[in-house]
């Protein structure tokens, strides 16, 4: 059980790396932002794809 309130509390981002545009869908706060492979720059959040659904 607890499954419906895990799915609150997770949400869906895309980051992007703004140097080489690689980008990954990550989940908070379960995933924390990754680093670029090739760049190993910090990602940054470019949407969050949960927002819509409230
Ligand atoms: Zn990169």
């Amino acid at each position: 059980m607890g499954v419906l309130k895990d799915r609150y509390k997770r949400e869906a981002v895309e980051v992007h790396c703004v140097q080489c545009k690689r980008s990954q869908i990550i989940y908070l706060p379960e995933e924390e932002i990754p680093l670029c492979p090739l760049c190993r720059k910090r990602m940054v959040i470019k949407e969050n794809l949960t927002e819509g659904k409230y």
